[in-house]
């Protein structure tokens, strides 16, 4: 038997069901006629890094202890590293119990880990590598470059900068190529043997909405592609094979944003002198979220010249200002906000001069008028010893179609968006073929991917997984 899963950054069944309208895909269609879907619950916040962190570790960010695109350690931003993470991968699981697997596009690790198979690495590392380093001359893995474009003569050059230089339709067309180069590359490497698991992780849809959401007919060639994919795994498919199309979050349309800055500095937690602290942490955030993310980013984030940094801190950049930012805010100020235009925000407090109780109370007030949905705790969301390491003791999450900014500029809570935008939602996609879907949970998470292959390969569950199979076999047999 083979588990094939197949990675959407950013498909949601929304945002899927908008493509079927407008387009013809086939083998989505044929997918969805003999399988069967979910809405996939993501993380918070639900981001590239913590949800991949979660479906490929079956726990939560609290036992994994990535957080967000960027760590804060001793009051620095950090690229996160799955590599620094404390807990087993899929891929470690599955090499353990002699499973050969083929793991492609897996964003934040680097380099390679070492595997009972091949494994190539995938968005926001310094460099593609290739696992075992020594056949990637003899396999390649065209596509699987996601620095290459701005990566050529010789000067690493900001993402941004280079959008800016080429217009995003034409950018997109270049992202649109690497998913070609990328299909053929991943059909090469399911052919070179019988895998037990193949796991392809795809950047795409997300990369497309962040950069031309409103470019119809490029998102729909985006899904055109994507649905040739599915049908290029579709087609490998025996009899006793299994097929999972999972997304680590939604993408969905934004019409409003909500300036957080703005309530913080009327409630008392925000003073105007220190203006420059908060705007310059946002500016250092929004630099480095900004390169991270491929967007937004006017600053190319500095690379940190001493201390014990990793190679993916040194090419990615951490920045040492914030240190002093973080440290030395106006001596009124009490709650910084983090974030980068997301529908969650991480609220950091100076806890020495406000307590979350305090807070929370406030908040729970703008909850109630309906300016924002929800209020959390790090410790409601996030269980295991990383908890503390959270961004921020508190997270907050607009409503639906709202973004929001740490812009201090603005007067007013909200502002309209004109135009068509989008952005990350909580709920993604899950789809199953070769799965009995009789007994298929209907609330799955993330998390429950892994518990689900490891299942399905007769292998045992760690108690400490936060997952649980999607196929409860045990319910279904009572
Ligand atoms: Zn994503």
């Amino acid at each position: 038997m083979t588990i094939f899963v197949l990675g959407l950054d950013g498909a949601s069944n929304e945002n899927l069901e908008h493509a079927f309208t407008r387009t013809h895909l086939p083998n989505f269609k044929s997918i969805l006629g003999a399988g069967s879907r979910r809405s996939l619950v993501s993380v918070y916040p639900y981001v590239t890094a913590p949800a991949w962190a979660s479906m490929f570790s079956g726990v939560n960010p609290g036992k994994h202890g990535v957080f967000d695109m960027f760590q804060l350690k001793n009051d620095t931003l950090h690229p996160p590293n799955l590599r620094n993470s404390d807990v087993p991968f899929l891929w470690d699981y599955l090499s353990w119990a002699g499973k050969r697997v083929l793991i492609l596009g897996i964003p934040f690790i680097h380099p390679a880990p070492e595997v009972n198979g091949i494994f190539v690495t995938g968005r926001f590392v310094p460099r593609m590598t290739f696992f075992p380093e020594e056949t990637h001359s003899l396999l390649g893995a065209s596509g699987y470059e996601y620095n290459e474009p701005w990566n050529k003569g010789r000067v690493k050059k900001n993402r941004t900068e280079e959008v800016n230089r080429l217009g995003r339709n034409e950018f997109g067309e270049r992202l649109l190529a690497d998913l070609e180069r990328r299909i053929t590359t991943s059909t090469r490497l399911l052919d070179r043997e019988r895998w037990d698991v193949a796991v392809l992780v795809e950047s795409l849809p997300d990369e497309v909405f962040h950069l031309c959401y409103e470019n119809a007919a490029m998102v729909d060639r985006t899904w055109l592609l994507v649905d040739r994919l599915v049908g290029e795994v579709r087609a490998r498919m025996k009899d006793d094979d299994a097929f999972f199309i999972v997304s680590d979050h939604g993408f969905s349309d934004v019409d409003r944003v909500l300036y957080i800055n703005y309530w913080l500095r009327a409630n008392g937690y925000l003073y105007p002198k220190s203006m420059k602290v908060p705007s310059a942490v946002s500016t250092v955030a929004s630099g480095i979220l900004g390169a991270l993310r491929g967007r937004g980013g006017r600053h190319r984030p500095r690379v940190a010249l001493e201390g014990s940094v990793d190679e993916t801190e040194r090419e990615l950049g951490a920045d040492d200002s914030l240190h002093a930012v973080l440290k030395t805010p106006h001596p009124r100020t009490s709650v910084i906000a983090l974030n980068d235009n997301e529908q969650v925000s991480w609220l950091r407090l100076i806890e020495s001069r406000t307590t979350t109780e305090v807070l929370r109370s406030d908040l729970e007030k703008l909850r109630q008028s309906g300016a924002i949905k929800n209020v959390f705790g790090a410790t409601e969301l996030y269980s295991g010893k990383h908890v503390a390491e959270a961004i921020g003791q508190i997270t907050i999450e607009a409503q639906d179609g709202t973004v929001i900014s740490t812009s201090l500029s603005h007067k007013g809570l909200f502002r309209r968006i004109s135009g068509k935008q989008g952005g990350h939602r909580l709920h993604g996609v899950l789809v199953c073929e070769g799965v009995d879907s009789r007994h298929l949970r209907t609330n799955p998470t993330v998390m429950d991917i892994l518990p689900t292959i490891l299942q399905m390969l007769k292998l045992p569950l760690p108690d400490y997984l936060d997952g649980r199979p999607l196929v409860d076999l045990m319910s279904g047999s009572s």
